[in-house]
């Protein structure tokens, strides 16, 4: 009921793959703009045009 009661030993795969959840490849994160098409992150303003939601948040010049 909840408690903590290991049953065994995981394997190391097991383990290794757990572990592996956490790992993310650089870059594989990004998005194109819409409205430059530069790279951006997602739930972030573009960088290059201030875009985000099709409306300009950010003064870029
Ligand atoms: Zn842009």
């Amino acid at each position: 009921m909840g408690a903590i009661c290991p049953k065994g030993k995981h394997s190391g795969a097991r383990r290794d793959k757990r572990r592996a959840q956490s790992f993310r490849i650089p870059g594989a994160t990004l998005s194109k703009c819409p409205k430059c098409g530069a790279l951006v992150k997602p739930h972030r303003a573009c960088r290059s045009c201030g875009t985000y939601k099709s409306s300009e948040v950010l003064n870029v010049g």
